[in-house]
């Protein structure tokens, strides 16, 4: 068995996954990143070098799920973490968007993390260790017009992050979530080349004052995986530029001498 720690990333063929990826090999661990999108994990392993196991792994598939677990454990001989990062977005008013939009949100982002949390959870259990990380976001915590699948299902994740902390972190399995701002990744920069998304305001309202690099979202998943976040467990952290503490309302200094 390997002695360096093994990380298993959904949807790591690309953005903050891929991302998080890069990250865990510079901090020495073996790397399995699951994706629906096959060519793209496998082009990303060769481009490591073998250093990341691409696997083709469909979040809605329970069986796909088991696979890619059984082959990871196989290749690596360990799972310390898991990183439930695949997540997709769709668009659309409450009151014509269709109830099929709203199902493939939720069986990706929602029920497909739930799967791989149950799996890995399970064999974390049985090793007495392990840490999750499940991706929320900004939106899971307010009104997100346009955006009530993804808000919904991101919601739920926090919800599921603090029951499973509360249920497994006694048993030695940490789970906490990273709930990010906007990153520039494809699942934003499609939604502004289609015309759905503009940036300027948000940037306008993030204290950063710019979007986030996934890097900047990776460094936060991977401590949270790591032995420096021993003691946390259950707990959401805002990778935001300050977007969650700052309550949206413009302040404009009085004028001089009014
Ligand atoms: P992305 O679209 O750039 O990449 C997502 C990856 O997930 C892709 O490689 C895709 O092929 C894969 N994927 C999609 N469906 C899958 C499935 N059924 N099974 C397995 N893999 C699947 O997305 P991203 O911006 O890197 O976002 C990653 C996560 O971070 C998501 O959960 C997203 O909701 C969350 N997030 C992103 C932002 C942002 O601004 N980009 C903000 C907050 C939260």
């Amino acid at each position: 068995m390997t002695e360096k720690k093994t990380v298993l990333i959904t949807g790591g063929a690309r953005g903050i996954g891929l991302a998080t990826g890069r990250e865990f090999l510079r901090r020495g661990w073996n790397v399995t990143i699951g994706d629906v999108d096959r060519e793209e994990a496998e082009a990303q392993a060769r481009a490591s070098e073998g250093a990341m196991l691409a696997l083709a792994m469909d979040v809605r598939d329970r069986t796909a799920i088991d696979e890619a677990f059984a082959r990871s454990l196989d290749h690596w001989g360990r799972l310390d973490a898991l990183v439930n990062n695949a997540g997709i977005q769709r668009h659309g008013p409450l009151e014509t968007i269709p109830f099929a939009d709203w199902n493939a949100v939720l069986d990706i982002n929602l029920h497909g993390a739930f799967h791989c949390l149950q799996v890995a959870g399970r064999h974390m259990l049985a090793q007495g260790s392990g840490a999750i990380v499940n991706l929320a976001s900004i939106a899971a915590t307010r009104g997100a017009p346009g955006r009530a699948p993804y808000a919904v299902s991101k919601a739920a994740i926090v919800s599921l992050t603090k029951t499973a902390a509360v249920e497994w972190t006694e048993r030695g399995v940490r789970v906490n979530a990273v709930a990010p701002g906007y990153v520039e990744t494809d699942l934003v920069t499609s939604f502004v080349a289609a015309g759905r998304l503009d940036t300027a305001p948000m940037i306008a309202r993030t204290p950063a004052r710019r979007l986030a690099r996934p890097e900047e979202i990776a460094r936060a998943i991977a401590f949270l995986c790591s032995d420096d976040a021993s003691y946390v467990s259950g707990h959401v952290l805002h990778v935001d530029g300050g977007f969650e503490a700052d309550y949206g309302v413009p302040f404009f200094p009085p004028k001089q001498g009014a």
